[in-house]
């Protein structure tokens, strides 16, 4: 008897059942389905995915793995290269064609060729699909055919083509089965879960998986949406959607949330900011150096400074800056940051401190649960001001006014900082200008429970100017 031939369905960024190409076209093949996830870590590229990110995964593969098992199917889990996995596994389950969704990271354009080369060799096609993105990288041109450098535009011309988006694709009933399933590792032999169990915070902020990211499109929708405009800039309130983790992790894609809110009038200011992370990958797809490097030149002689002391006292929120430390320890906890305070820490970092953008993008990538490399390149090397329609390097955020501005009764502070939480909110953000009577009121002592400024701000501010301008002496020279 010939044996029973199937499809492997290769799940990767797009760990979900609803409007993913790959498994439709998998079910329209007619054959049994063999659902995979492979940790390749040299096909992952350089970085891997950080410790929170693993955290992510472990909890996402769970709960992918249950929802095919409710649609009478099951994940099957392998480790190695992608390439030669994906054959043996084809091999052993009689498999014809491979099907996935492309990733559109750099590294993943390689690993897509060698693992079509090897299956082609072996008879089998490899099938990929687009999704995860409105549109393809490369799709969205200028008029003359060139790569938009600068977000405006890009997003009008992501809004005139709008009408080309089509519906979803729903999820399938049922998945056709193999008769027997091919061995699988455990999710646990993937070791992506922390040994000493730090992510406490982690667990009580998020719930990774599909039906949880639907849910809080939904939740957002009803309760965030029509004040999103105004409220997207405090990190004291909830008011953005968090939904970066899910998006990063495919657990709901950028055309479900589109089509979702398609047609609301109050949509607008929300699905820009889906566009930047279009935009964002767009430019990683045609400038893959740029997680490494800074885009604009100038910046390759910045007078940078390599302080070890500096760089563990923002990554650990004890710079003396509530505003920043706040920050940095929501992130440590929750394995996420507000999108204004991302702007502010890294603006310290980079500006304040003159430590090198690259050494914060990586702990960002290390430590948030959302570390999503296109994003963050584009986020630091805006901050820093080398980057694609960045903020000019002179406008430098204050990290007293930023606080007093967007924390104005220093709420997000208390709520992070328990060192400063009988501070009165007048001194809030610059709890060293305090008289001493409200300090020891506070119960604060300054330089012992709560550090004093690392730095002085409006020293930093005039040291970066002058390192800014001894580029331009030093870009002219070579
Ligand atoms: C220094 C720095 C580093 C960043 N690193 C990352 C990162 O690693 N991963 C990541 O997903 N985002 C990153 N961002 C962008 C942004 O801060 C987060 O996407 C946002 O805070 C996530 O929260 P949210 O889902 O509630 O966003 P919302 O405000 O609800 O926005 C909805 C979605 O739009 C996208 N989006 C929003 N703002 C941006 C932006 N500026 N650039 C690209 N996409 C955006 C995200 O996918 C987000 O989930 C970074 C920004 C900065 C300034």
């Amino acid at each position: 008897m010939r044996p029973q031939e199937s499809v492997l369905l290769w799940f990767r960024r797009d760990l979900r059942l609803a409007d993913n190409p790959a498994l439709r076209h998998a079910v329209a093949a007619g054959l049994p389905i063999v659902p995979v996830f492979l940790r390749d870590p040299e096909g992952e590229g350089q970085p891997g995915p950080g410790a929170a990110s693993r955290w992510w995964l472990h909890q996402s593969l769970f709960r992918l793995d249950e929802s095919l098992r409710a649609h009478g199917s099951r994940l099957i889990l392998r480790h190695g290269p992608a390439a030669t996995c994906l054959a043996h596994l084809a091999e052993e389950t009689h498999a014809r064609a491979v099907f996935a969704n492309c990733v559109y990271d750099p590294s993943a354009q390689h690993l897509d060729a060698s693992v079509a080369a090897q299956l082609r060799a072996a008879g089998i096609t490899l099938e990929l699909s687009h999704t995860g993105l409105l549109w393809p990288p490369g799709s969205i041109r200028t008029t003359t055919g060139g790569v938009f450098q600068v977000f405006t535009p890009f997003w009008r011309a992501c809004w005139n083509r709008r009408g080309e988006l089509g519906p979803p694709l729903s999820a399938p009933r049922t998945l056709p089965r193999p008769g027997r399933w091919p061995s699988s590792l455990l999710l646990n032999e993937f070791n992506l879960e922390p040994k000493i169990d730090w992510a406490a915070g982690i667990r009580a902020a998020w719930t990774p998986g599909e039906s949880a990211a639907l849910a809080r499109l939904r939740s957002f929708t009803r309760n965030g949406l029509a004040d999103y405009p105004t409220e997207r800039n405090r990190p004291d309130h909830d008011g953005v959607s968090r939904l970066s983790p899910h998006l990063h992790f495919g657990e709901i894609s950028p055309l479900q949330i589109w089509h979702a809110l398609a047609g609301n009038s109050s949509a607008e200011p929300f699905l820009r900011q889906i566009a930047w992370r279009e935009f964002a990958h767009h430019l990683l797809a045609e400038y893959p150096h740029i997680p490494r490097e800074s885009w604009n030149p100038r910046f390759r002689h910045f007078p940078w400074r390599r302080n070890r002391r500096w760089l563990a006292a923002w990554q650990h929120g004890r710079t003396g800056y509530p505003f920043v430390d706040a920050a940095m320890r929501q992130l440590w906890t929750t394995g996420w940051m507000h999108n204004r305070a991302r702007m502010v820490v890294a603006s310290f970092l980079v500006k304040d401190l003159l430590i090198p953008w690259q050494d914060g993008a990586a702990w960002f990538l290390d430590t948030l649960v959302d570390a999503d490399l296109a994003n963050n390149t584009l986020g630091w090397q805006w901050v820093a001001g080398c980057g694609f329609d960045a903020a000019p390097y002179f406008r430098i955020f204050n990290p007293i006014a930023q606080g007093e501005k967007f924390d104005p009764e220093g709420e997000y502070v208390r709520h992070w900082i328990p060192e400063l939480r009988k501070f009165p909110s007048k001194w809030i953000h610059q709890p060293w200008l305090a008289p001493s009577a409200e300090l020891a009121a506070a119960g604060v002592r300054l330089g012992r429970d709560y550090p004093r400024p690392i730095v002085d701000h409006a020293h930093a501010r005039t040291a970066a100017l002058a390192a800014f301008a001894a580029t331009k002496t030093s870009a002219s020279k070579s």
